[in-house]
């Protein structure tokens, strides 16, 4: 799965709508103290279904529309939107194109939507199990956590990493069916 575009209006310091192209070949994005790097990042996770507003810098989740600054008023909605793109499981070869948006309104009312549909956090936290891009995978480090992986053990940076690279879900399946394989091993020569 792959990042394609972020859009952000009403988030955070993005006030105006703002879009992020991830065009090939991107790895790094660059800019002075406090110019927005991290909201970007932020924005992904809260997109994404995070649901501590803590671990978006915030004391609570409405803490993430935009406050207003010297020059414009606080707004009442925020909204980001963003596509990824994955593998066409029927068309080798090919990809298709998800995007998925949350909005949450000053008052309070929140919705998610997958391609322009209205959704549940379920459905979203479903859309990704598996792909190594959801919150639990490792695919997002905070600071404080590159500091680990580099302190980590050789063993617990290759999970990490595995984890992240989404290959964890194969070395799961291989197991189950080395397991299984074993049981009917077994079942084989207790009929013999
Ligand atoms: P650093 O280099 O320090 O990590 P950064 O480039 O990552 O900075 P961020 O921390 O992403 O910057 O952005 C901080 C800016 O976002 C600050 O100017 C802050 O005032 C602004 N900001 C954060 N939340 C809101 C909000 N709800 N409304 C308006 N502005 C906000």
């Amino acid at each position: 799965m792959k990042l394609k575009r972020l859009e952000m209006v009403g988030f955070k310091s993005f006030c105006e709508r703002t879009v992020v192209q991830f065009q090939e070949g991107i790895t790094t994005i660059v800019g002075p103290n406090g110019c927005g790097k991290s909201n970007i990042v932020d924005a992904i996770k809260w997109v994404l279904g995070e649901q501590r507003a803590r671990s978006l810098r915030g004391t609570k989740m409405q803490d993430i529309v935009f406050a207003g600054n010297d020059k414009r008023k606080p707004m009442a909605v925020a909204q980001v939107t963003l596509t990824l793109s994955m593998p066409d499981a029927e068309n080798p070869g090919k990809e298709i194109r998800v995007e998925v948006a949350r909005r949450l309104f000053r008052s309070g009312q929140a919705d998610y939507l997958i391609d322009g549909r209205s959704s549940r956090l379920k459905d979203i936290i479903e859309l990704f199990a598996d792909t190594g891009i959801g919150l639990q995978a490792y695919s997002i480090l905070e600071q404080g956590q590159v500091d680990q992986l580099i302190r980590a053990h050789p063993d617990e940076r290759r999970l990490l990493l595995e984890e992240a690279a989404g290959i964890m879900k194969y070395k799961l399946k291989r197991k189950a069916s080395e397991v299984r394989l074993e049981d009917s091993k077994e079942n084989l020569a207790r009929i013999q």
